[in-house]
């Protein structure tokens, strides 16, 4: 099939072990995905860690190993912890705050003998798995809350884009994608830091852009990440695309969509198959962001 979409393999194969760690990257891989996606925290002592969120107490074991260490609002946070103490910690499959698996289905909570690990191990993890394998894929990495981490004293981008370009990732022509829901920071990103790679402008219901914002953010950024439901709406029971793919394609914008998962099938669509389907045929997206490559890559095998 010509203009393949790329599959973004999301916090590694997610769907089948706990997200972000190595072996779930290493699967990832196995099952073909293009990418493997990172999102960047900063550790105490500023090394930049492969983690989802800016917290540690649904991912890990920090508040049994280290149970005073909570802020006053009961979270634990990466920032107050160095690299040495976060690689004591258990990584474990995502839960809620009562202790109970966010997807049911997945690798139990609690199990397994899994660790936190740098963005520079990964892309040194890439790096050489690419080298043993003779395979290109690449890396997707996402600056969380870029605004918080200066107000905790610590600036990702330029250091994330330092550690990138230590690496070969430095032109568009590279296989990396730097993505954040910030848009002045990809902006200053773009324009200040100089940078060359391919930018993502990731999207929810807070800075849903209008026709006229898609037109500015093609300035500065090459793909938007827009979560699935903001692409279709049903209407008596059919989906029917909103203006969102439309107006960004207008605009010279790919698409790159979150998140496709097996276990959580949006309303509309009869199953997994189905969903991809209408994302690929129907709406051509360019990328899919999916906690499973398996998936997602036989699917588009059977397409070509
Ligand atoms: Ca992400």
């Amino acid at each position: 099939m010509n203009n393949r979409p790329i599959v973004i393999a999301h916090r590694g194969a997610s769907g089948y072990l706990p997200e972000h760690s190595l072996p779930a990257k290493a699967l990832a891989y196995a099952f073909g995905a293009d990418y493997l996606e990172q999102d960047v925290v900063a550790s105490r002592d500023d090394e930049l860690v492969v983690l989802h969120d800016i917290y540690l107490d649904r991912v890990s074991n920090v508040a049994q190993k280290f149970p005073k260490r909570a802020r006053s609002d009961g979270r634990f946070y990466v920032r107050d912890f160095d690299m040495a103490e976060l690689r004591s910690l258990s990584v474990w499959e995502r839960f809620r705050a009562d202790g109970s698996a966010v997807y049911p289905n997945r690798f139990p909570v609690g199990e397994g003998s899994f660790r936190i690990h740098t963005l520079r191990e990964e892309l040194q993890f890439l790096r050489d798995i690419n080298t043993s394998t003779g395979g290109g894929v690449g890396c997707y990495a996402e600056i969380k809350r870029p605004a918080w981490h200066r107000q905790q004293g610590v600036d990702i981008a330029p250091e994330l884009l330092c550690i990138l370009a230590e690496f070969g990732y430095s032109t568009r022509n590279d296989a990396a994608f730097v993505q954040c829901f910030d848009a002045e920071e990809l902006v200053r990103i773009r324009v200040e830091l100089k940078c060359e790679l391919r930018l993502v402008q990731l999207i929810d219901d807070q800075n849903l852009p209008s026709a006229n914002g898609l037109a500015r953010l093609s300035a500065s950024v090459d793909v938007i990440g827009p979560s699935i439901s903001q692409l279709y709406q049903l209407r008596q029971g059919k989906v029917e695309p909103t203006s969102l793919a439309h107006d960004a394609q207008r605009f010279g914008l790919h698409i790159h969509p979150y998140t496709f998962r097996r276990d959580e099938i949006p309303s509309g669509f009869g199953d997994f198959d189905a969903l991809l389907e209408y994302f690929v045929s129907e709406l051509k997206v360019n990328g899919l962001f999916t906690d499973f490559a398996d998936l997602v890559c036989q699917k588009l095998d059977q397409q070509r």
